[in-house]
């Protein structure tokens, strides 16, 4: 079969819920894709923002191998090594209390939310609490994940969703204030928004979130799925800030492109809320994806990813600043780190990344009109000035 011939087979059998892009991908090798006709493709994408070490990293498959060869699953009835590790390393580069695994993004959201819902169920002795979330934000496509995703986009078809959700506006502390009550038990946002259009929290608005919730026993939520696992430059974005939530969701580059995902507790939020009975996951935690975790933290200890993206990430927002300045459909910049957003005036988002993938460019957008450049962490000044050269090209 050509690439066309398996693209139509695809479409056949695979319930068409993605507008997927014209390209059937076969290998990869650093930070590199070739498709099944041996084109290659520089990634700016990296399955969006998973591939934090891009393909073949030395060391990663090694160990994934190794524990194939040792145990895939048990059950969380039992313990294993890999989640014994692994946890460690997550709660010690957190800084906070307590992990619970699960196998995606969406199902960490949904494990934190319960966990706050039982921090205040505890405290209150009834149920019947409500949850603010922001506008723009997105925290996944389950029921109780989508209640909490403000883009009325996603949500229409499915109402009614959870109920007592509220919404506020992002880096708006006054739209936030106005949505509590009594019952409010949980504040959830992103440390920097990724599918709503790439934009940073400010300082004041997380210090001023961690307040309120401290001064009216609210748990706060980070959520980040997308901006954590060195994505900026540190573990965690909110480390940047330098404010902790209660409870914070993690998942994307968490395996490096193993599927798995995590929510984690601090102390209070920990000792209070989630008890045997309460929550649980058949493959959530398994050896095979816990040895995936803990490698990627050994190798971003080892091999200083963090202070990789530290030190590239000035070049990078200064080749893109230069794109700005050199074309009128670049109308600003914005992100952290590795996690870019260029919004594009006057044409539409998609055709550029339609353009890019054609010159061999892999970019994806974000929002309505953002282009999103969310890179393997660990990428060079030289792939930096190749996906320049190609986003020339194609501008
Ligand atoms: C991707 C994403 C999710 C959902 O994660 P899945 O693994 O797709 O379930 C939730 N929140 C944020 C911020 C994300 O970027």
């Amino acid at each position: 079969m050509n690439m066309l011939e398996q693209m139509e087979e695809a479409e056949v059998n695979i319930l068409h819920t993605y507008n997927r892009f014209p390209v059937v991908f076969q290998r990869g090798e650093g930070c590199y894709l070739y498709d099944t006709e041996g084109k290659k493709y520089l990634d700016f994408a990296a399955g969006i923002a998973v591939n934090a070490l891009g393909y073949h990293y030395p060391g990663y498959d090694e160990a994934l191998k190794e524990q194939i060869d040792k145990l895939i699953h048990i059950s969380n009835l039992y313990y294993n090594q890999p989640i014994i590790e692994a946890g460690a390393k997550l709660v010690l580069t957190s800084r906070m209390s307590k992990a619970f695994f699960t196998n995606s993004g969406t199902e960490a959201i949904e494990g934190a939310l319960k966990a706050a819902k039982k921090y205040a169920y505890a405290r209150d002795g009834h149920a019947d609490h409500e949850i603010i979330a922001m506008n723009h934000s997105f925290h996944g496509r389950s029921i109780g994940a989508l209640s909490v995703t403000g883009n009325a986009h996603y949500r229409e078809a499915f109402e009614p969703l959870m109920g007592g959700v509220k919404f506020a506006d992002f880096n708006d502390l006054e739209s936030v204030k106005a949505q509590i009550t009594d019952k409010t038990c949980a504040i959830i946002t992103e440390t920097v928004q990724g599918e709503g259009g790439i934009y940073p929290a400010e300082k004041e608005f997380l210090e001023g979130l961690r307040k309120i919730c401290d001064e009216k026993d609210i748990i706060l939520i980070f959520d980040e799925i997308q901006c954590g696992m060195g994505r900026t430059g540190y573990y965690f974005a909110w480390q940047a800030y330098g404010v902790q939530p209660d409870i914070m969701t993690c998942a994307k580059a968490l395996g490096s492109g193993v599927p798995v995902g995590a929510f984690v507790l601090n102390e209070k939020a920990a000792a209070s809320s989630l008890e045997p009975g309460d929550h649980g996951t058949t493959y959530g935690g398994n050896p095979f994806a816990c040895a995936a975790v803990s490698k990627v933290f050994s190798i971003f200890e080892k091999d200083m990813i963090l202070a990789h993206v530290q030190e590239l990430t000035p070049y990078l927002e200064e080749k893109l600043d230069a794109l700005k300045e050199k074309y009128d459909c670049i109308s600003e910049r914005r992100g952290m780190g590795f996690m870019q957003g260029l919004v594009i005036t006057g044409r539409p988002v998609g055709e550029i990344v339609k353009k890019a993938l054609d010159a061999g460019l892999l970019v994806i957008s974000a929002g309505s009109d953002v282009l999103r450049l969310v890179p393997p962490l660990v990428i060079t000044k030289a792939h930096v000035d190749e996906m320049v050269g190609i986003l020339e090209e194609v501008l």
